[in-house]
């Protein structure tokens, strides 16, 4: 949700491109051979990235924060915390994900938002249950960050809840879509600083009384694309605890990595 265009920057006539774009393509898969997620380029098999945009993918690997998942240069040893999960502990257990959001992060992100490539869902969705796999095991329950419903009517789909499901029907998690409520549409977090970001999407969302019985007493696993400053997750991650979630790990496909 962090650290994305905005949807009404994109003109109508780009939005009919891509819709047209999409039927073609949902057409023509079966005819053409599969093409790399990143660059077009034919590769052997549907769902992969070619070998050059494979390479400049930064994945994210262990040694990392246990708390934060942020990672480490060197080894500090097992369940080591980075000095930012110390000063400043966030209200979720543990972060993971797949890869700093760079460029080529950022070109899969957006395929995905703005593509409607569930292909793609399930591609990242497999990556996420990997670099995920401590927290997507222990989870007993899977809950996307929503979209307000007004963001949702005008751009139809939300690519948490695609990864989200993706994530669930692999490892077999129960999946609880509309456990989270967007109850007031935020700003775009883009261009926000973090107290701005914080303060944007404060009490921006809420366990309806008819989905608490899908939290309540559970270990909770929030499922999003982009990790920026983390401002939209650990909301999120409030208004699951009130709603009596036992706690709540996050994985994402890509994070923010300073430095
Ligand atoms: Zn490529």
């Amino acid at each position: 949700m962090e650290g994305t265009v905005e949807t009404h920057s994109i003109g109508p006539a780009a939005a009919i491109g891509r819709g047209l774009a999409a039927v073609a393509r949902s057409g023509m898969n079966v005819l053409l051979p599969p093409h790399c997620l990143g660059c077009e380029m034919p590769v052997a098999s549907t769902g992969t990235l070619c070998a050059q945009c494979w390479g400049r993918l930064k994945l994210i690997e262990r040694p990392h924060c246990e708390r934060l998942g942020t990672p480490f240069a060197y080894d500090l040893g097992e369940g080591a915390l980075s000095a930012e999960a110390i000063a400043d502990p966030p209200p979720f257990e543990r972060l993971r994900a797949v890869a700093a959001y760079d460029d080529m992060a950022r070109k899969l992100v957006h395929a995905l938002k703005y593509g409607d490539r569930l292909d793609l869902a399930r591609w990242m969705a497999r990556w996420m249950a990997r670099a995920g796999g401590d927290v997507v095991a222990g989870a007993g329950v899977i809950v996307p960050v929503p979209l307000h419903r007004r963001r949702l009517w005008t751009r139809r789909f939300n690519q948490s809840a695609a990864l989200g499901l993706a994530i669930s029907e692999a490892k077999g998690k129960p999946f609880a879509p509309t456990a989270l409520r967007r109850i007031r549409p935020t700003r775009q977090q883009v261009g926000l600083s973090a107290k701005e970001r914080a303060d944007n999407v404060r009490g921006a969302f809420r366990v309806p009384e008819a989905e608490k019985i899908a939290v309540a007493g559970r270990r909770v696993l929030l499922v999003d694309d982009v990790y920026t400053t983390g401002a939209t997750m650990k909301a999120a991650t409030r208004a699951l605890l009130r709603a009596g979630a036992e706690a709540v790990d996050a994985v994402v496909f890509a994070r923010v990595v300073k430095g």
